[in-house]
């Protein structure tokens, strides 16, 4: 992780993001290290300077992570956890709000506004794809959402062209396109070994691709 970071940052990557508390299709599947987790990216940020973000599942955990990080990551499947958003708009960090799953703008919004409704208004939207009848990518990747959240929403807007598309080779040209759509920003998985990653390998682009990116980003968002 902390070469990674590195790497990442070197490359001009402003914030850290990885997963001690993974929600998993699958109970059997890889569910992150916990508390392991989150010392390891804070040992990543002491090692780069970069903040971190992670995400809270569990109104439980809440305090736990918030007491890690430096901004908390709503996951696609608890967008509208209610006691969950209600209980982050209650702490002082940055919420990343990712869209649900099937998620409407308006619902998407109305979640942000669960958040901001108890004091807390420093909230970030993300998109990450919807679900839809398509099955050559993860999820169908809403870019015109972009414009819209803009269009209704002071909010800051990135876009997740890792998940949205569960393809790595896909990840750059959605990437683009976000910026070139008027998105504030990108949230992107890197791995240094794709194949062995232990968990969404096949959407991670290595620290090459993502220099090779960045420089490419760097000229559409001039
Ligand atoms: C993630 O960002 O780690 C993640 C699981 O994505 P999503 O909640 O968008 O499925
Ligand atoms: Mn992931």
């Amino acid at each position: 992780v902390v070469g990674i970071a590195k790497a990442v940052k070197a490359s001009g990557a402003s914030i850290l993001r990885g997963g001690a508390f993974k929600p998993r299709t699958s109970p059997y599947s890889f569910k992150g290290l916990a508390k392991e987790g989150l010392e390891i990216l804070k040992t990543a940020r002491e090692e780069t300077g970069l903040p971190i973000i992670t995400e809270v599942m569990d109104t439980r955990d809440v305090e736990l992570v918030s007491s890690y990080v430096d901004m908390l990551q709503i996951g696609a499947r608890n967008m509208q956890n209610f006691s969950l958003l209600t209980e982050v708009g209650r702490t002082n960090k940055p919420v990343l709000l990712k869209r649900g799953l099937s998620a409407r703008v308006e619902e998407w919004l109305m979640a942000a506004e669960y958040i901001m409704s108890e004091g807390n208004e420093n909230v970030v939207l993300c998109e990450r794809g919807i679900t839809t009848f398509e099955t050559a990518t993860r999820n169908t990747v809403d870019i015109a959402a972009v414009a819209v959240v803009n269009e209704l929403s002071h909010l800051p807007i990135i876009v997740d062209p890792s998940h949205a598309t569960g393809h790595s080779k896909y990840v750059p040209c959605v990437a683009r396109a976000a910026i070139a759509a008027g998105a504030d920003g990108l949230m992107i998985e890197v791995h240094n070994d794709p194949q062995n990653a232990m968990c969404d390998g096949p959407q991670s682009i290595t620290p090459g691709q993502f220099d090779e990116l960045m420089g490419r980003l760097a000229a559409i968002s001039g």
